[in-house]
């Protein structure tokens, strides 16, 4: 499972209205970069499903479930965070378990769910090591690997890649797609690169100072661009 709907979803911070009321279906199974330039929402929106700020206006449903006035643990989804996120004193292993533990899951289960990420992911030689010991990719590696313990309903990815340089970039890319088509769950990522969301994607969202400009898979927005933006952002390299 993992659809997701955003009906009339709206954020102001104050009297600025951040994202004007939108809506949004995101299919079970689909990888979806919202993509657009600095400042247009992305991140926000991001947040919003996830449950990281609260809408002002407007309806988010998980699976059919309401999910608008959920906490974010109780939502089903993981953010991936930049692998800075990592715990540095602490072990892959214990990284990775670290939701788990929170969540005070049985020690067995926690080891089934590690080993099983472990493998995903290659990391199965690097458990005990700190992510100080581990390079750039390794270490995004285990960030999502605490994401995948959870078994969410989707991932949620917030430009995980700007800290890696661009030959790492490209190789990550390569390894997220290949997850999603492995772990077959919704993906929600987020980027400026144009590149990735070409790449990347089942469906582009453009969004433009918070609203949708245009959905549409990667080929349908190359060649039926519905204006000059979006034309522009996804022909024109960075
Ligand atoms: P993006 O991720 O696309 O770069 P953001 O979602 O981070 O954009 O930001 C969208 C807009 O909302 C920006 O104008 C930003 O300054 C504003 N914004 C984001 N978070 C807050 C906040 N906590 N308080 C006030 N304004 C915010
Ligand atoms: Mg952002």
């Amino acid at each position: 499972m993992g659809r997701i709907t955003l009906d009339r979803v709206q954020k102001k911070f104050g009297d600025v209205e951040v994202i004007p009321p939108l809506d949004l279906i995101i299919e079970d199974g689909e990888f979806v970069v919202f993509v657009g330039p600095s400042g247009c929402g992305k991140s926000t929106l991001l947040r919003l499903i996830a449950g990281l700020e609260d809408v002002s206006g407007g309806e988010i449903r998980i699976d059919g479930r309401p999910a608008t006035d959920l906490p974010p643990a109780k939502r089903g989804l993981a953010m991936v965070f930049q692998s800075y996120a990592l715990y540095p004193h602490m072990s892959v292993r214990k990284n990775i378990a670290f939701p788990l533990k929170m969540a005070g899951m049985a020690q067995d289960e926690q080891d089934r769910r590690i080993a099983k990420a472990a493998t995903a992911l290659n990391l199965t030689d690097y458990l005990d090591r700190r992510p100080g010991q581990l390079s750039g990719g390794q270490r995004q590696r285990v960030a999502i690997g605490r994401a995948i313990v959870r078994e969410p309903a989707a991932f949620l990815f917030d430009e995980p890649l700007s800290n890696l340089d661009a030959a790492l970039r490209v190789g990550m890319r390569m390894e997220i797609s290949e997850l999603h088509k492995t772990l077959a769950t919704t993906m929600i990522y987020v980027t400026h690169d144009q590149v990735e969301a070409m790449t990347m994607a089942d469906k582009i969202v453009v969004l433009r100072a918070g609203h949708v400009e245009q959905v549409g898979s990667p080929l349908e927005l190359y060649k039926t661009p519905r204006n000059t933006f979006v034309a522009g952002f996804i022909g024109s390299p960075k």
